[in-house]
Parts: C-alpha cells; structure tokens; sequence
C-alpha cells in the first residue's frame, strides 16, 4: 500500500477557501519537509497564479487529460520551497466537461496519469473547481482522502449534501478506500454571531470530522497570492500561518491515525 496521502480539497460552491487552503496546507506541509505536489484542476487556475505568471505556463494538466496525453513529470514545476512542487493549471481544463464526455474511463483518466510519479511525494493535494462535475470526480477517483472547507456563514452546510452523496457513490465502485480526513471550518470571525452559530451547526453535523483548528479571517491570506508567496513567505507570523501550521499538524496527525487503523485492518 502507498504512503502517499492524496487529499482532494473540495467543496461545490465556490469562495469557501478551496484554494487558500491547497496553497498554504501544501506550503505548511512541505515547511514540515514532506515532499508535496499541489494538483490545479480548477480552470480558474487561482492556485497556479499564487505561484507563476501564466504566461510562463506551456504545459498544464489539461496536457495530461488530453487525447494524447504528456507525462504528468513534464508538467510538474519546483517552487522556491525544495520541498513544493506545483502541476499549473489553466483555463482549457473548463473544456474537459465537454471532452471526456462519454469516454468510458473519463474518471480514471486522473489516477492512471498520478500512478507512476504516486510514490515520489508525500503528500499530493488536489484544488478543485466550484462543481462536481467531471474534473471533481477525477479527483476523488485518484484521492485516499478528503477534505473539506466550509466556510463560517449561513447555508454553509447546504450543498454539503451532494458532496457527500457524490463521495459515497464514488466510494461504492470506483474508491472504495477513500475516507474523509476532516471538515475545515474557514473564513472565521469569532466576534460574528454568524460565525458562532454556524460553527455549532457544522460541528452538531459532522462531529468528530471537524478539524479543531479553525481557519480565521486574515488579510493576510487575502494578499500574499497577489506576490506570489504562500502566507508563510509573506506573512509568516500572521494568524493564516498559525491557523495553517496548526492544520497541517492535525493533518498529520489524522493521517498518521488512519494509517495505523488500516495497517491493523489488513493484518487482522
Ligand atoms: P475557493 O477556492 O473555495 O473559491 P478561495 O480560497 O479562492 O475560495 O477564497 C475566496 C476568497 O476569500 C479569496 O479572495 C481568498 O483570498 C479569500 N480568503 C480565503 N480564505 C480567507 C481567510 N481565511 N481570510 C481572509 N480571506 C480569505
Ligand atoms: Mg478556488
């Protein structure tokens, strides 16, 4: 079995911190010296621009979900940090809807490409676009596990419904191994009441699956994209880089945890 965690960040509607959260969970990861690959399906391309000028992109993951598709190495660039690496992504992946549609392995398309570079990371983290549709689905299809952002704010929770039904269903055929790593609650403003009461909500919900570090509200991590920096590079000292650091050590832990219970489910 791998060791490799393969993490979708995920969530259908859009503005909860998808992308903040793969940039700088990535980043605090690699901080900790785990080798991470950051994963860009979302044509929208937000976490690819944190890091590179688009115009410096040739080659993206549309390349490898192409008809005839590049080697994922080829599209995997290093980033200031030895231990982050970044797979750009770019507008053209909006195409794939329409492309792979019919294509009878269209949701494997992600996990045959991930196969032969799987074991050179520690961690791989896939930002996904605001849907749930053919690029989510290949992300799951390719993913251990899943993470998801909310964001504190009223009807937070509404729409979490079809991702969960997407990922039992997913969980049912093609990744049956897939486990939910946690809920993240972001965008937390603790003098809200909204804030406050959407936090007992999303924790009467999904209990034990939320994370107990919360992401605050932080400028901060509004900015540090717009340099090209992670928070860490930008801000190290800010609540984002706190509330990330401390994610990425519950993450550690939870995957650490996992990784202990299956070992004995497959020795039993
Ligand atoms: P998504 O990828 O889910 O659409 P983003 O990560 O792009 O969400 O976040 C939406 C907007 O909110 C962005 O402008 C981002 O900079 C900002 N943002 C995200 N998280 C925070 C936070 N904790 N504090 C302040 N701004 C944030
Ligand atoms: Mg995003």
């Amino acid at each position: 079995m791998s060791l490799t965690c393969v993490l979708a960040i995920a969530n259908q509607k859009g503005g909860v911190g998808k992308t903040t959260t793969s940039i700088n969970l990535a980043a605090a990861l690699a901080l900790k010296k785990k080798k991470t690959l950051l994963i860009d399906l979302d044509p929208q391309s937000n976490a690819t621009i944190a890091f590179f000028d688009s115009a410096e992109i040739q080659t993206s993951m549309y390349d490898v979900f192409a008809d005839h598709p590049a080697e994922i190495a080829k599209v995997i660039r290093p980033t200031k940090d030895p231990n982050l690496f970044v797979a750009p992504g770019k507008l053209a992946l909006a195409r794939l809807e329409q492309q792979l549609a019919g294509q009878f392995d269209a949701p494997y398309k992600l996990k045959d490409a991930l196969s032969p570079i799987v074991k050179d990371f520690d961690f791989i983290i896939f930002d996904t676009p605001p849907a749930l549709g053919i690029l989510t689905v290949n992300a799951l299809v390719a993913s251990t596990h899943l993470l998801v952002p909310i964001q504190a704010a009223y009807f937070a929770i509404e729409g979490t419904d079809d991702l969960l039904e997407t990922y039992a269903r997913i969980r049912s055929r093609p990744n049956p191994d897939l486990k939910v790593l946690g809920v993240v609650i972001t965008l937390f403003d603790k003098r809200t009441n909204i804030s406050r009461d959407t936090h007992e909500q999303i924790r009467a919900v999904f209990g034990d699956a939320l994370f107990k570090t919360r992401i605050s509200k932080n400028v901060r991590l509004e900015e540090s994209p717009a340099y090209k920096e992670t928070v860490f590079a930008y801000a190290p000292k800010s609540s984002g880089a706190e509330d990330y650091r401390k994610l990425a050590q519950e993450v550690l832990h939870r995957v650490q945890e996992d990784r202990v219970a299956r070992h004995s489910q497959d020795a039993a």
